[in-house]
Formats: structure tokens, C-alpha cells, sequence
């Protein structure tokens, strides 16, 4: 232990991203394991809302619009083309990552007549199935959903997409990392395919945006979506994005035509006249207050670089995983995410039959000792998530020696085993 131990000061020593963690409110007392889920508050977030709300509304009322809240969405989409390899034209910031799947899953069925197919996976996030099943039930009822099936519910077989998807799907819907496991589909490779097969594919970023170095364009995608307080920092249920390539924009149609979708919204023409920009997709007036909170942590992965946040990713998800392997494995743990790190994410998910009460005891410990936050998520796993930009390989050290301890000390046994409504 103490050869991981000096190896985590070192890291942590020469790590070129160190300082980045002072941009962030942090506890000393607090190991915050759970940035996948919600990341934490950047410092400049406190005066920016606090100026938002005072001055901005307080004071500009209705003028805020003229002042620029008419263009912050486009100035946010912006900031985020180059963090997901895109251009700002094909990004739109609003809505949330379920509304604006909807949408897009919506026009590509639309512009795919004749193929009947949708292809997802049973590793995918409920909320992408549900919008999916959403749709088949209420509009394309002819349509059918086919889900890929992972041997191990952890990744996806090569063989399960290339056979699934075929000439008669027409549209592909996954996740780029997958929630539980953090399983990375190979983005282009699976692109590619679909194109072969003349289908639309649909990328959901949440998972992936602000710690991968996504290349949307480079894969050739036709659309995606993600979040923006995960990895991103903007905020509990902060505004997602959504991009479509430049060439399929005039082809797909918002299917909730609103006033801020419309290509000149105040001259209040009494007929809908779609955008020809990608503000098509927008649906009503955009949430300005936290759209304007999303600002500083882009800014703060701007500045990091994501080529710099994934190495740094790279290297502290294997840190953990030799750790676990040593530490934890012996003590009735098992891995549930992949091995490689190129087809992993930025977390690691380790399972046992105790997880959700060890959850509990290392949120609220018995005793005077460090809060460790990571979540739970069924049957049994306990999701720890790396967000380079603000933790340290120390905090991943002293995580697993305190699961180490509660396991041995069995201090999950104070808990129940009935769920709290949030995990
Ligand atoms: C977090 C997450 C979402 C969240 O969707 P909301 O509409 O913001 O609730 C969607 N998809 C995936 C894959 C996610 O990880």
C-alpha cells in the first residue's frame, strides 16, 4: 500500500492540471467521487449569478434580451463545438438532453421513410429508451425497437452491431460512454457502419462530453446530444446541446415548432417559417439564468484542454483500478466496467453484493473521518467517477482504503437495505 500511496503524492505533485482544482468550491473533508452525475460548482459561478440575478434582472429587466440574452445560447454553443469536435453552427444549446433527443429521434424517423427499424442497446440510459419507446408508441407505431445485448453487461460485442445494424434500421440511438459500466463505443467505427447501411445515427454525449475528446466531425455523426452538468460543471439540470451536421440541418424538422425555432421571431408573423440556422431546433425561450451558470466550467475545460483532461482521466481511472484490484478485489469486489482504457470512460463501477449499504456508510460515515461521495446505481454497483479537472490520485488512494474499511469493519451494517428516492 504505501508503494500507491507515495505514487499518488507524486502524481499529484507533477500533475499539470493540479491547479485547476482551486477553480472549484471543494471541501478538504469531502472526496467527491460523483462529477459524472453532477459536477461540482465553479468558484466564478457564485459572482456570475449572483450579478445575473441582481443586476442583470434585478435591474435591466427587459433589456437583458437587447443586452445579450438573446445570443447567449449561440455563445454557449460556441464554447462547446470544440469541446465535442464540431462547428459552433452545428451545436444549439437549451432544453434537456431528454427534450432534445426527442426532438432529433423525431426528425430522423421522419426522413428515413420506409425503414422501421431503431437501434439501441440494454446498457443505454432508461431515459433514452423511454423517449424512444415515447415515440414508436405515439407517432412512428410501425417502428420497432431493437436492442443490441451485451454478453456481460458491461460492453458491447463488435459482432452485436454489426449484425443489428442492417439495411432496414433506420436510425441508431447509443450512448458514446455508457452510464453504469462506462463502456466507450469506438464512435467512428460504429458511424461508419451505419452509414453503410444507409441509417441515421444519434450519439448521447452525457456520458462522454468534457472528459473525452469527442470528434463528432471527424466520425462523420448526424447528431448527438449531451449535458452539461455532468463533466461540465453548469449546474443541477443545467441546459444540454444538441448537434446536427451541417448538411442534414435543412433536412430535419423540429417536430415542436415554437417562436424562438422561428427564422425571425419578433415580427410575430402569425405562420411558422423554421430557421435556417440551427436555432430551428430551439423550443420557446431559452432558461437564461442557467444557461449564463454554464459559462465558467466551459471556460475551465477550455482552458485545461481536452486532450490534457483525458490523459489525466486515462491515468487516474488506471490508478484506481490497480488499486481496487489489489485492495478490494480480495474483499468480495468485482469490476463492472472495461479493463482497456481506450474503450472506458471516466469511471469505474466495482460491484458487490453489500454495494448499496457500503454506498451509505461512506456517504455518511460513523465516525470523524473524510466523506467519500461516489452513487449507487442496481443491482449492486457503485459507481466512482473521475473528474480530472478537480480531483486528486490522493482522494482516489484514501477512497479505497476507507471501502476497504467499512468492509472489514462491516460499519455498513447501521443501514437498511430500503433505497433512498435519490442514489
Ligand atoms: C445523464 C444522462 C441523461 C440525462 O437526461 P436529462 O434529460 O438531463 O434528465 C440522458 N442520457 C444519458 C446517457 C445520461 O447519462
Amino acid at each position: 500500500m504505501k508503494t500507491y500511496y507515495n505514487t499518488a503524492l507524486k502524481r499529484d505533485a507533477n500533475d499539470p492540471l493540479a491547479g485547476f482544482r482551486k477553480e472549484f468550491v471543494s471541501e478538504e473533508s469531502l472526496i467527491y467521487l460523483d462529477g459524472n452525475s453532477l459536477g461540482k460548482l465553479p468558484q466564478k459561478t457564485i459572482d456570475l449569478t449572483t450579478k445575473l440575478v441582481q443586476v442583470e434582472w434585478g435591474n435591466r429587466l427587459i433589456r437583458g434580451w437587447n443586452d445579450g440574452w438573446m445570443d447567449l445560447s449561440n455563445r454557449m454553443a460556441q464554447k462547446i463545438a470544440p469541446l465535442v469536435g464540431a462547428q459552433e453552427d452545428e451545436i444549439f444549446v437549451g432544453d434537456s438532453t431528454s427534450i432534445n433527443l426527442y426532438k432529433l429521434a423525431f426528425a430522423a424517423l421522419k426522413i428515413q421513410e420506409g425503414k422501421t427499424k431503431i437501434v439501441s442497446d440494454d446498457l443505454n440510459f432508461p431515459t433514452d429508451l423511454y423517449v424512444i419507446q415515447g415515440l414508436i408508441q405515439h407517432q412512428f407505431k410501425q417502428h420497432q425497437l431493437a436492442l443490441l445485448q451485451s454478453a456481460d453487461g458491461i460492453s458491447m460485442e463488435e459482432s452485436q452491431w454489426r449484425s443489428q445494424i442492417d439495411k432496414d434500421t433506420a436510425l441508431v440511438c447509443l450512448s458514446h460512454v455508457v452510464y453504469k459500466s462506462a463502456f466507450m463505443y469506438p464512435m467512428k467505427e460504429v458511424t461508419e457502419w451505419a452509414h453503410q447501411n444507409n441509417s441515421l445515427i444519434l450519439w448521447d454525449l452525457s456520458h462522454s462530453a468534457g472528459v473525452v475528446d469527442i470528434v463528432l466531425n471527424e466520425s462523420n455523426a448526424d447528431m448527438a446530444v449531451g449535458c452539461t452538468y455532468k463533466y461540465l460543471n453548469g449546474g443541477p439540470g443545467a441546459p444540454a446541446f444538441l448537434y446536427v451536421r451541417k448538411e442534414l440541418q435543412e433536412k430535419l424538422l423540429n417536430p415542436i415548432s415554437s417562436w424562438f425555432g422561428h427564422e425571425k421571431p419578433f415580427d410575430f408573423n402569425l405562420n411558422y417559417e423554421p430557421s435556417s440556422s440551427i436555432q430551428k431546433f430551439a423550443v420557446g425561450t431559452p432558461n437564461i439564468l442557467s444557461l449564463a451558470a454554464i459559462e465558467p466550467g466551459l471556460d475551465i475545460t477550455r482552458k485545461a484542454g481536452l486532450r490534457a483532461i483525458r490523459q489525466k482521466s486515462v491515468f487516474q481511472t488506471q490508478f484506481l483500478w490497480d488499486l481496487i484490484e489489489a485492495e478490494l478485489l480480495p474483499l468480495g469486489f468485482q469490476f463492472a466496467s472495461p479493463k482497456e482504457s481506450e474503450k472506458r470512460g471516466s469511471h469505474i463501477s466495482i460491484q458487490h453484493p453489500e454495494a448499496y449499504r457500503i454506498n451509505r456508510a461512506m456517504i455518511e460515515p460513523q465516525f470523524n473521518t473524510k466523506v467519500i461521495i461516489p452513487d449507487f446505481r442496481p443491482p449492486n454497483n457503485i459507481r466512482l467517477g473521475i473528474a480530472p479537472l478537480y480531483l486528486r490520485y490522493i482522494e482516489l488512494y484514501d477512497a479505497v482504503i476507507r471501502i476497504k474499511e467499512i468492509l472489514i469493519s462491516k460499519e455498513y451494517e447501521r443501514f437498511g437495505k430500503e433505497k433512498l428516492a435519490v442514489t
